[in-house]
């Protein structure tokens, strides 16, 4: 067996190389298979003092083969496992676009609240109040941050949300008789956004950014007109810049009577500082499972509300919560965003002629909106202002202390995220790939590399707001030393990484013909 805890493929310097990576002891496991013993048992039942009577064996079949273990064999077979892995619970995870930001545990333990966790979506509507206060107040708040009219939680993830919105956008031409055919989507869109066009049945007019990353106003009225239903623009956009010029563009597509979709995943940079709904955006989608406190990246349910303009609220999807303000309620409060609750009810509607219809079942990801709500109740509003500006900080400290040793395709401040390119490594045959590979024997997560797509070789970097000042450190000087090896010693870059249990993988065969059994 290969000694687990040695560099591989003679590679000699890793131990001064690494500076954060484990040198710790990491298991080989075995299948638990091959540790089952005749007769081991994780359980001891009392002895049996009822009657034995067989079981019908056509109902229950064969009995499964199962391996024999003791209670301590499974514990520590699946802990060793779960050790293989890396999340951002056990180290950095700068991935940009993606926002893989430590989400606080509190909010995990406020979603098991058995309250909620138990609730059933099919249980009467008195009995579902706190569940439907709950969402109420989601609304409103996710309504306050981005600065729009009205928000639905149905939609099930980010691309759901894109769906919803088009859809929206849809329905409002064919309410005003005349449904368009064309959508204007910028090269910095998110790929998610001219398929969710697309399953509308709009084109996507694909526009260029310009030289400085950002959409310009002329670019976008040499193609407005009256067949295009509207933009999709994401903004911060997927290079990590802010688009300056949106009010403008938001006029050019509003006077030829199109609407403005914003992509919002990238909220993560801007809560509290700006509002969409002030730039002229008519409908947006946020990423509860991006900003607003759900681990990701592991393919679990995720939650994508949208939030509209007023014109657009009509054709939201059905059911939608209505608040019945108790009588006291009525008459004293004056205040729009009173979530003050004592006595009023909460109730489903669904006779909205105009609505788009369902798009989830029940009430959407339900334990999704109890994150959220939780974070943005403990955070606050100003927690939350201060979660983007560290963001931005935080991102912009990193392009300013790595921008002599990458390529920077765009250099200007930046908000959550910045890109570099492989440009200065690339002489002596060093790619992206290579580096991302090689940050692993560092201690990290890669970043996203080849993404987004207009950037060559591009390395995104998106390292959010928890990271502390060390962690960020650790992680430049990473960066810096493996910009150094890339020039001193580019066969070692070649072959990373070295000190993970697997190095590099046949990605396209794991991706077309998974093994999924052992
Ligand atoms: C993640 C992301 C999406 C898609 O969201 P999903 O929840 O993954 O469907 C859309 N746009 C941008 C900019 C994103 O970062």
């Amino acid at each position: 067996m290969e000694d687990q805890n040695s560099c591989r493929g003679g590679f000699q310097n890793c131990l001064n190389a690494q500076q954060t990576a484990a040198s710790g002891l990491i298991f080989k496991e075995r299948f638990l298979w091959e540790k089952s013993r005749e007769g081991r048992c994780a359980i001891s039942i009392p002895t049996q003092d009822v009657e034995e009577s067989p079981l019908d064996a056509s109902l229950i079949g064969d009995a499964p083969e199962l391996p024999q273990l003791s209670e301590l064999d499974v514990v520590r077979h699946y802990t060793r496992l779960s050790q293989w892995n890396f999340g951002v619970d056990s180290g950095m995870y700068p991935l940009g676009s993606c926002t893989m930001k430590y989400n606080p545990k509190t909010n995990e333990v406020q979603a098991a609240t058995s309250g909620f966790a138990t609730a059933h979506p099919l249980l009467d509507e008195d009995l579902s109040q706190g569940a439907l206060e709950m969402i109420y107040n989601l609304e409103q708040y996710l309504a306050e941050i981005t600065g729009m009219d009205a928000v639905t939680l149905q939609p099930a993830a980010g691309a759901h949300g894109e769906l919803a919105g088009m859809l929206a956008i849809h329905a409002y031409h064919a309410k005003n008789g005349h449904q368009r055919k064309k959508i204007i989507i910028p090269d910095t869109a998110h790929g998610t956004n001219p398929a969710s066009a697309t399953l509308c049945g709009y084109e996507s007019i694909n526009i260029h950014s310009g030289d400085d990353g950002i959409l310009t106003p002329e670019a976008v009225a040499a193609v407005m007109d009256e067949e295009t239903a509207g933009i999709m623009i994401t903004n911060p956009n997927t290079l990590g810049l802010f688009e300056e010029n949106i009010k403008e563009i938001a006029k050019i597509v509003h006077a030829k009577g199109g609407l403005v979709y914003g992509d919002g995943a990238n909220m993560n940079a801007i809560m509290g500082i700006v509002k969409p709904g002030e730039l002229g955006i008519d409908v947006l989608h946020l990423n509860l499972h991006k900003t607003f406190s759900t681990p990701h990246g592991g393919g679990g349910p995720g939650s994508g509300p949208i939030a509209v303009v007023k014109a657009l609220e009509p054709f939201l999807p059905v059911p939608r919560v209505k608040k019945i303000p108790s009588a006291s309620e009525q008459l004293s409060s004056k205040d729009e965003c009173n979530l003050n609750t004592n006595g009023s009810k909460y109730t489903l509607v669904y006779d909205k002629p105009d609505s788009m219809g369902r798009l989830l079942t029940f009430h959407g990801h339900f334990g999704i909106m109890l994150r959220a709500y939780s974070y943005i109740l403990s955070m606050g509003s100003e927690g939350l202002t201060n979660v983007s500006k560290l963001a931005v900080l935080n991102a912009n400290y990193i392009k300013e202390s790595l921008k002599d040793y990458f390529h920077l395709p765009y250099n200007r401040p930046c908000m959550h995220e910045c890109v570099f390119t492989d440009k200065f490594q690339s002489d002596n045959g060093v790619t992206t790939l290579d580096m991302a590979k090689r940050i692993m024997d560092y201690g990290f997560h890669p970043p996203t590399v080849y993404f987004p797509l207009v950037v060559h070789g591009a390395i995104m970097i998106e390292p959010t707001e928890t990271e502390s000042k060390e962690t960020i450190d650790q992680f430049i000087d990473a960066l810096k030393s493996v910009a150094q090896e890339a020039k001193d010693n580019p066969a070692i870059l070649k072959a990373a990484p070295h000190l993970p249990k697997l190095s590099r993988l046949d990605e396209v065969s794991a991706a077309r013909k998974p093994v999924l059994r052992g």
